[in-house]
């Protein structure tokens, strides 16, 4: 089987996440992977998979509304529900709604009923890193060097697309993405999907973000970091920037599987 798998080259660290998909898949794999960058409609219609990744939200809106992507983008992630990644300004993107943007600013894709806090913990000097623990990776699975870069977190979990509208414009300086009719029987399927928390922000790289502050990193439940709801999982830090290929091989998994699922199901 091929699969093709896009990362969103506007703006940001989109080299870096190639070279790790690269990575994740030097060993032994059923598949054979191919990995593109994407800036063009024509790119990102022979992808199976997409990654946004981390840079500047509003800078990679405005040059995807340019490029003529804002739609083709949305029609991948919430009409064909193909899985799609988002990496820290990628999550900002793939939210419904965002806080902390001037309207008219900044357009979102959306696909996560969630509401990001944009720059949750402050300017580029409040940035750190520091171990997290990724119970998805496996329960033995050794804490990830995580790196926060004037990241989002998620700070609410929306009800589905439908109530999401009218509450959430009524706040000055959120904004939410347009909605959209799923295509086909897969995609039907992926929108009964909810978000599952994947990761939050406690212990030690709790504590690298909290330094010098207020906030307590003992508190049991911390800021939500790793969602995921169907196709779409997002992520507040930086995996591209580490090294550790776990989590690109733990979604290119995911991206194998939703393949080979859509293949059955046209059969
Ligand atoms: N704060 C940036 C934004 O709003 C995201 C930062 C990042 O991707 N490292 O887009």
């Amino acid at each position: 089987m091929t699969i093709t798998v896009g990362v969103l080259a506007l703006q940001g660290a989109f080299f870096e996440h190639i070279q790790l998909l690269k990575k994740a898949t030097e060993t032994a794999s059923p598949s054979e992977w191919h990995f593109i960058e994407v800036r063009t409609p024509q790119e990102l219609s022979t992808c199976d998979g997409l990654v946004l990744p981390g840079g500047e939200s509003t800078t990679m809106s405005l040059v995807a509304a340019r490029s003529n992507l804002l739609e083709p983008l949305r029609e991948f992630v919430k009409v064909d529900r193909k899985p799609t990644w988002g990496t820290c300004a990628g999550l900002i993107l793939l939210a419904e709604s965002a806080n902390k943007t001037k309207k008219g600013g900044q357009e979102l894709i959306g696909g996560l009923d969630v509401r990001v806090n944009r720059n949750h913990f402050g300017r580029q000097t409040e940035s750190f890193q520091g171990p997290l623990d990724l119970p998805f990776l496996g329960a033995d699975a050794q804490p990830f060097p995580s790196v926060f870069i004037r990241a989002p977190i998620v700070e609410k979990i929306l009800p589905h697309h439908e109530g999401v509208q009218t509450e959430e414009t009524q706040q000055e300086d959120v904004i939410v993405a347009p909605s959209r009719k799923v295509r086909d029987s897969v995609a039907q399927a992926a929108t009964a999907d909810e978000v599952e928390v994947l990761a939050t922000l406690v212990g030690p790289a709790a504590r690298s973000a909290t330094e010098g502050q207020d906030g307590d990193p003992d508190k049991e439940v911390g800021d939500i970091v790793a969602v995921r709801q169907g196709n779409v999982f997002g992520t507040s830090f930086h995996p591209e920037l580490t090294g550790d290929a776990r989590i690109h091989a733990w979604w290119l998994q995911q991206v194998q599987a939703a393949v080979l699922k859509r293949n059955k199901l046209k059969q």
